[in-house]
């Protein structure tokens, strides 16, 4: 069993490319599960390789939501997969890298594909909402979407409160919370029963210019313990069983 998950990170990307088996490595033996988010044709197959490879690490298929066009390829493989993954995602919707509203009405709609497909399988969705998390929020409530994990949340924190109490939604605080005034605002609105933590490594690290790496979670989880006021220790018990609550497949992976 880890003692604390890393609940969203990109090992499949380049940055890792020289290093990636050293990182894993460094943080599983801190005691760190990571959480592998593929947002990408390139990424998705390493991905579910490395989750394959390491008890350490599990596999969440997604698609940067960028790339709205890709819908029925990203929809063609989860389907394929759905035996090899944790969860769906990151999926969702980006506005501040789309501005055409047509193009964002198709980002909506491969959204809402990927959260059916994560709600027919039963499967936990990781969701981003760059500039859009009102948007977002109601899509997922528009569609009864339940297990859902909102990552980085840049959205108001009064939306934060109100989903992670009336709809059980959780919210992962990044490791950037030491450098980022919203972060430790919404840290204080989520219900703590629904507070996760994630590096978002290879970016958000506690120093913007180095890259990140997950073995970083416990920066994040120190930093949510000071802003909660809470002993370390205590503060780890519940984000691990609030993880494990969201994510029941660690345990028995
Ligand atoms: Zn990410």
């Amino acid at each position: 069993m880890p003692l604390i998950v890393d609940t969203h990170c990109h090992l499949e990307q380049s940055e890792f490319e020289q290093d990636r088996e050293a990182v894993i490595n460094r943080a599983s033996e801190k005691g760190v599960h990571m959480i592998c988010s593929g947002v990408g044709r390139e990424g998705w197959d390493l991905c579910i390789k490395l989750a394959k490879e390491h008890e350490s690490v599990s596999a969440s298929i997604g698609l940067d939501p960028v790339c709205f066009r890709e819908q029925a390829e990203l929809l063609a493989f989860l389907e394929k997969h759905s035996d090899d993954m944790l969860a769906v995602g990151e999926v969702g919707l980006d506005h501040y890298r789309v501005r055409d509203h047509k193009e964002r009405e198709l980002q909506a709609q491969t959204f809402r594909r990927a959260i059916h497909f994560a709600i027919e399988n039963g499967l936990p969705i990781q969701i981003h909402s760059r500039s859009a998390g009102r948007r977002a929020l109601d899509v997922l409530k528009d569609m009864n979407a339940e297990h859902v994990h909102m990552h980085a949340f840049d959205g108001k924190a009064s939306l934060a409160r109100v989903a992670s109490r009336e709809n059980g939604y959780y919210f992962s605080i990044p490791t950037s919370v030491v450098r980022s005034a919203q972060k430790r605002k919404l840290v204080k609105a989520v219900d703590i029963e629904r507070i996760l933590v994630e590096t978002d490594s290879p970016v958000l690290g506690p120093d913007r210019e180095s890259r990140n790496e997950p073995m970083n979670v416990w920066v994040a989880l120190r930093e949510v313990a000071s802003i909660l006021k809470r002993e370390e220790e205590e503060m780890r018990d519940i984000l691990l069983e609030n993880t494990l609550r969201l994510y029941p497949g660690i345990r028995t992976k």
